[in-house]
């Protein structure tokens, strides 16, 4: 980059949804019962604007098609009608064993949601870097479990 060139950062997100059951085995209230969400996923990307006067991606950061068809292909479809559930929540992990061809999802932790956002990112970053290179990264990941709770994780935070 030399020094006469301006560099922008733009953010664009896309937003996808999903259905998934999950529990919380050592809650104290109602999530530790057998229960589904409406996943909302929204994945913000940021870079720079592209000047590809005449191309098909001149003046964005990224299509927005691209977005959705690599966090489909990659955490989306994956999750979307299964079950997640913790590896150590063995009575419900053993219990899904025993039914046929069922969707599930083992997670090294407790689907939180802020679990559940920080995996999200943490699989779906080195996708959009193989893909694109440092010309765009993956900003945040906000998953939402409820129209009202969600959680936003943005990669760990180094001291300096
Ligand atoms: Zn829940």
């Amino acid at each position: 980059m030399n020094a006469s060139t301006s560099v922008s950062n733009t953010s664009i997100t896309r937003r996808l949804e999903f259905d998934a059951g999950h529990r919380i085995p050592n809650h104290d209230g109602q999530c530790k019962h057998l229960h589904g969400h409406r996943y909302a996923i929204e994945i913000t990307l940021s870079g720079e604007i592209l000047t590809h006067p005449g191309k098909a991606d001149d003046g964005m950061v990224l299509d927005f098609g691209d977005i959705k068809r690599l966090a489909s292909k990659n955490l989306v479809d994956i999750w979307d009608h299964a079950f997640l559930v913790a590896e150590n929540d063995l009575v419900v992990v053993n219990f899904l064993k025993t039914i046929p061809d069922h969707k599930t999802v083992l997670l090294d932790r407790v689907p939180t949601v802020e679990n559940l956002a920080y995996l999200a990112f943490t699989i779906l970053k080195p996708i959009f870097s193989d893909a694109f290179g440092d010309r765009l990264y993956l900003s945040l990941i906000r998953l939402y479990e409820t129209p009202n709770c969600w959680a936003d994780y943005s990669g760990a935070v180094f001291n300096s």
